[in-house]
């Protein structure tokens, strides 16, 4: 990687934890970390997902694993069907953070509000108490269409996905229970990953980015209900971005700090913001297996009021047509289905309950896409076969590792006689989409825009 910028260098200087040689030598090491995070809900054994690989836990999250080796993942078909999230270790310490800041049992209403690509939205979604629901938001519209196809990878149908300025959600004043802003900064943890950023850094950058941090917070907050949580990070080592933004946020509104209890043996860094004493979390590359990361959880003060409600334009369908859409879920998925430009919607109930509001957002998606309901049949959309709600009896079809891949492209597939109609294709179980079996042919029904536009075969 380019050497360290000296003026970066010379800020680091007097950081808490801030170690100059053992950093150094880091940054100028080969090593590189790869880890993932398993779907709770597809896949619960990291052995049966990486049989050729090695993998340690990430010590702060359930189901999140260290690799042996970096698998590429572009031609590894469980990747496409959802059974992991390849996400930096470090970040994966929200988990923790939620763990002790959210109420354990009650549902939630969540808001990740610079939420592409998304790894944070599944770790939310995963950890949030059952029954909550998480609006997962972004405002670069190619940025919220990656978002919307990674969680319709995850496949869950307590999520909506929307592309709004940060200002947009003063219109849900009070909402959300707890907002995650993972904001967009000077980006100089991820230097060792991404040594293009190095070149990139300056001064003036790490300012800017303050006062946009700044900018983005004054927006949303209002729409964090008083005793909601608020969740802040970066992936920058820059003060101005992480303890210095914290005295901004404790001055800007009324916030108490929540301090989080640490392991000595997670090697992370408690740190304070030095007027407010507000508690921050730093992660050093080489103290802790993963990239540079900074983390604070803040409690906002005050008198709840109730948000206001809204017109619904998402009407639930007709009792016959939820007949009909039944076969397709599990026994009982606890689902409201809604019809929404010509076709249905599968959302979880308290998505259902707060549509009307949400609905002052411009939505991507929400919950789970069921298809078109045709006079004659369903047909079913990419995101059901993605989902967690997905019967299992549905006719399917097994591939190998080859077949797979040839229907990840997009390519022709060979008849299978003994299926009809649709058909869910599968590797090791888990669903990859769907294809219409014809008389004498295949339809591969894989989302153009999804498909797999590397050529060669897959490293094993
Ligand atoms: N939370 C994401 C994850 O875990 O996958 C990573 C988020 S990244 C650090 C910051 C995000 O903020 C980017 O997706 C970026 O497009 C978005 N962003 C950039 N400018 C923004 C702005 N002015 N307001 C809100 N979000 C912004």
């Amino acid at each position: 990687m380019p050497a360290l910028p000296q003026a970066f260098i010379d800020t680091l200087n007097g950081l808490p934890g801030y170690d100059a040689a053992a950093f150094l030598a880091v940054h100028n090491s080969p090593e590189r970390i790869t880890s993932v995070r398993l779907m709770p809900q597809k896949a619960q054994d990291i052995t049966s997902v990486f049989p050729q690989l090695e993998a340690q836990r990430v010590p702060w999250t359930e189901g999140g694993y260290y690799l042996s080796s970096r698998p590429s993942f572009t031609f590894d078909p469980q990747f496409h069907s959802g059974a992991y999230y390849v996400q930096e270790a470090s970040s994966m310490f929200l988990e923790e953070a939620l763990r002790q800041t959210l109420p354990a049992s009650s549902p939630l209403k969540a808001l990740d509000l610079c939420a592409a690509p998304g790894g944070k939205s599944t770790l939310i979604q995963a950890a949030l108490p059952a029954g909550s629901i998480l609006v997962s938001n972004e405002v670069i519209r190619p940025r919220a269409a990656l978002l919307a196809d990674n969680l319709s990878r995850w496949g869950t149908p307590d999520v909506v996905v929307t592309n709004n300025d940060p200002r947009d959600f003063s219109r849900l004043e009070n909402f959300f229970d707890l907002m995650v802003v993972d904001a967009p900064c000077s980006g100089s943890g991820l230097f060792r990953r991404d040594p293009e950023a190095v070149q990139e850094w300056s001064y003036d950058n790490v300012m800017l980015c303050s006062q946009r941090q700044q900018r983005i917070l004054a927006d949303a907050l209002p729409a964090l209900k008083p005793g909601g949580i608020l969740i802040y990070s970066t992936c920058s080592y820059a003060r101005e971005e992480d303890e210095r933004l914290l005295d901004w946020l404790m001055e800007y509104d009324n916030f108490v700090s929540l301090p989080l209890q640490l392991q000595p043996e997670w090697h992370i860094v408690a740190t304070e913001s030095p007027v407010h004493k507000a508690a921050g979390y730093r992660f050093y590359p080489d103290k802790v297996k993963g990239e540079g990361f900074f983390i604070a959880c803040l409690r906002k003060e005050g008198e709840a009021a109730s948000p206001k409600k809204g017109k619904n334009k998402f009407p639930e369908i007709a009792k016959k047509d939820v007949e009909r859409i039944l076969p397709w879920l599990k026994p009982g998925a606890d689902v409201r289905m809604m019809a929404h430009d010509g076709e249905v919607l599968l959302v979880a109930p308290a998505v259902a309950e707060e549509i009307t509001l949400l609905q002052q957002l411009y939505i991507r998606k929400a919950g789970v896409k069921a298809g078109q309901l045709t006079d004659k049949e369903l047909i079913p959309d990419h995101q059901l076969a993605m989902s967690t709600i997905i019967s299992q009896d549905l006719p399917a079809r097994e591939l190998s590792l080859e077949d797979a891949l040839h229907y990840l492209r997009r390519e022709d597939l060979r008849v299978d006689a003994a299926l009809k109609g649709w058909a869910l294709m599968r590797f090791r179980d888990m669903n990859l989409g769907w294809a219409k079996i014809l008389p004498n042919r295949v339809n591969n029904y894989y989302p153009k825009e999804m498909r797999i536009l590397k050529s060669g075969m897959p490293e094993t």
